[in-house]
């Protein structure tokens, strides 16, 4: 085993971190590695290589617990998981994959066991996807790149195999730059109010998808819900949590508590599926800090999916026909992380017309929040076999309850020279009660 990182210093253990050792290594224990959730990881499915499996990578963070140095490959393993938790649901035991994966990564950004291009394309990305005000610049660049050409320009063979797999990568997955929709502050509801819920409008969401959240609020409004668009609110901190960037993940939850907090909210409505996920985790993940433990409780306790707030409150507005064959995929921070498989299922069965199709494959996309940046080859794969399997269900229109997963899957049907468009739930839920036309073009734009 090697005994020094790649820049030649001595590789770190952890045994100063005693007490978050001791956490982990209950939750380590709960495995009993049966094996049943090999078949049901992707990179498993992939490489068919332990290290790769959920039970392998358990192995792996044993015996990091145990004392053993956060080393290159021990690390690469560890990267390679999607954190889609589709072992979670797979597990008989009951395992909590989930924090221990985020603890486990924790650990890998301590030990800066990456090398060092992998460590600066991370650097880039969290430097920049947290901060809506960052992306606003970032999209205005990527709207000059479309309209002089050059954007095109970067699929010439020889430019994209001299420039960063991880530029290549975002600029393959950017959507289109479409014009910005601003929510004012206050949506109010049609009709006799059901109550207040705030919005979360997120990051990349809302300088990439503001049209999926003038949607969302379009939708809950005419639902009967007065929608607050809270000011000052951002990323909730996902992205960084789900990478083991805990200080980060913490500043930023903590932002998006206060900002809740002070307008006094019945309910938090998230539409992206790893947003929802996480903060629904604020409260364990606050636990030991007092000042936000309450706070932080208070929050995970009022967050709802879209989707699920809607099916539990029942259909108020008129739903116009759709007549289009649409498929279905589950966004795994949805389906696995937090139980949401019947709700949009539900939402989508009230619309006439709609015709229901399941994407028989339910492996995740490779979308995983950045996953398929940090990690494109991996996630390059899946996705051409969730496009694969989403054609093959001969649909009009692919559906999901996540922004990721729409751009991840647009991406690799248009590689397939497949302009089959992708919408958002909320969005096809607007359409119907706002009775309009169904969508004649592509939403995403073809890769080539
Ligand atoms: S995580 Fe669960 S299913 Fe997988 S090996 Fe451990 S106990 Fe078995
Ligand atoms: S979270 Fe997904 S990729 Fe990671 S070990 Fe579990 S099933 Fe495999």
């Amino acid at each position: 085993m090697a005994t020094k990182q790649h820049d030649g210093r001595p590789l770190p253990t952890y045994v100063e971190t005693a007490a978050e050792d001791g956490h982990l290594r209950s939750l380590l224990n709960d495995c009993v590695h049966c094996g049943f959730c090999l078949p049901a990881c992707p990179t498993y499915q992939l490489w068919g290589e332990e290290a790769d499996s959920p039970r392998g990578r358990i192995q792996i963070v044993g015996q990091l617990v145990a004392g053993a140095p956060v080393h290159g490959a021990a690390a690469e393993h560890l990267d390679r998981c999607l954190s889609c938790l589709a072992c979670v649901s797979a597990c008989p035991s009951g395992v909590r994959y989930g924090e221990i994966i985020e603890e486990a990564r924790a650990k890998v950004e301590r030990a800066n066991a990456r090398p060092l291009p992998k460590r600066l394309g991370r650097e880039a990305i969290f430097a920049l996807f947290p901060y809506p005000r960052r992306l606003r610049a970032a999209r205005l660049l990527l709207k000059a790149a479309e309209s002089t050409g050059l954007r095109k320009l970067l699929h010439y063979h020889w430019l994209s195999s001299h420039l960063p797999a991880i530029l290549m990568a975002t600029e393959r997955l950017a959507p289109p730059v479409t014009p910005l929709e601003r929510l004012p502050p206050r949506v109010p509801a049609r009709g006799p109010s059901r109550g207040a819920v705030g919005l979360l409008v997120g990051c990349v969401q809302s300088v990439f998808f503001s049209h999926v959240n003038a949607a969302t609020a379009r939708v809950l409004a005419a639902e009967g819900f007065d929608v607050i668009v809270a000011k000052g609110q951002g990323c909730c901190g996902a992205l960084s949590l789900h990478a083991g960037r805990m200080d980060e993940a913490a500043r930023l939850a903590r932002k998006t508590i206060d900002v809740f907090r002070a307008e006094g909210v019945k309910l938090v409505v998230a539409n992206a599926a790893g947003c929802g996920s996480a903060m629904k985790e604020y409260g364990r993940f606050f636990a030991g800090d007092p000042p936000y433990t309450e706070p932080a409780a208070w929050l995970a306790e009022r967050t709802r999916d879209l989707s699920e707030l809607l099916a539990e409150a029942g259909p108020r507005a008129e739903r116009h026909p759709v007549p289009m064959r649409v498929a279905f995929h589950d966004a795994c921070h949805l389906a696995h992380a937090q139980g949401i498989r019947s709700q949009p299922r539900e939402l989508l069965g009230q619309i006439p017309g709609l015709e229901l199709c399941e994407v028989g494959d339910d492996t995740c996309c490779g979308s995983a929040g950045v996953y398929n940046i940090v990690e494109p080859d991996a996630a390059a794969e899946l996705g051409r076999r969730k496009a694969a399997a989403v054609r093959a269900t001969g649909a009009e229109v692919v559906v999901s309850t996540n922004p990721g997963c729409l751009m991840q899957i647009g991406a690799w049907l248009g590689s397939a020279g497949c302009a089959l468009p992708t919408m958002h739930v909320a969005e096809l839920l607007d359409l119907s009660i706002r009775g309009g036309e169904a969508p004649r073009r592509p939403l995403t734009r073809p890769s080539t």
